[in-house]
């Protein structure tokens, strides 16, 4: 579905992605690991269309991405839910969601994208009246990523969504992820929780400043040495 193909880009002068390749295949979880400032940020942002492609292809369902702006790649159905939440925190939970809706005009079916979200998290639902800055780290991950889904992706990249939630939450959201993909949703997880996201995830790739470092299946990128030691803490 996705296929990025020796992909150089990056900020100002330098190029902090150095010739990406990657896949992500329908009905996949495919993880991107690797160190702080190894460009996993980066790469998500390139495939949105936030940061301009140098060189190299890139393509979704077929269709060339390089020169499309944010909002014709998002009109692909590429969901972006970005580190850090972004969300609009003086907005209710319920206006929040509306804006995962903004490119969609079918009123019927938002509503209906919107009582599958307070399925998926329950506590969204009570909580659809309180404005998003005001809840917690973990309610805001979850009305992130439900505002992700309120745009009907076809791909969902997901940044971060673990980072700075308790132990329990994290579970949580991880649970969350596989069901999203059980629904039908391909995903390109970033994570520095590696060993969940080696849990949930179909294959992976690691990234080392800028390129793909080594790729293959969960499994096997769980089970070798040096992935272990650099990134599973031994
Ligand atoms: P982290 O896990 O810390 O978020 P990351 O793997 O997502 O790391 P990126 O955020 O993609 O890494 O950053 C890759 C490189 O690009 C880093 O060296 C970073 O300092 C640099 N960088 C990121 N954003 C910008 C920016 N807006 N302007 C200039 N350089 C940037």
């Amino acid at each position: 579905m996705l296929e990025l193909t020796g992909v150089v880009a990056g900020y100002g002068r330098t190029a902090c992605l150095k010739g990406i390749s990657l896949e992500v295949r329908a009905g996949e979880i495919v993880a991107l690991l690797g160190a702080n400032g190894a460009g996993k940020t980066t790469t998500l942002m390139t495939i949105s269309g936030l940061v301009r492609v140098r060189q190299g292809g890139l393509s979704f369902d077929g269709v060339r991405l390089d020169r499309l702006s944010p909002e014709a790649i998002a009109g692909l159905g590429i969901g972006h839910v970005p580190e850090g939440r972004r969300l609009f925190s003086r907005l209710t939970v319920l206006e929040n969601l509306e804006l995962g809706a903004f490119l969609r005009r079918d009123r019927a079916a938002i509503a209906q994208d919107r009582e599958r979200v307070f399925g998926l998290f329950p506590v969204l639902r009570d909580r659809r009246t309180q404005l998003a800055g005001t809840l917690s780290g973990g309610e805001q991950q979850m009305l992130a990523i439900g505002r992700g889904l309120m745009g009907r992706p076809k791909l969902l990249l997901l940044d971060e969504p673990s980072l700075g939630l308790a132990p329990k939450l994290v579970q949580e959201v991880f649970q969350v992820i596989t069901q999203i993909n059980q629904a039908g949703i391909p995903i390109l997880l970033v994570e520095q929780n590696a060993r969940m996201a080696l849990t949930v995830a179909h294959r992976g790739y690691i990234l080392e400043t800028g390129a793909i470092a080594m790729a293959g299946s969960a499994g096997d990128l769980a089970g070798n040495p040096q992935v272990q030691a650099a990134y599973l803490g031994g």
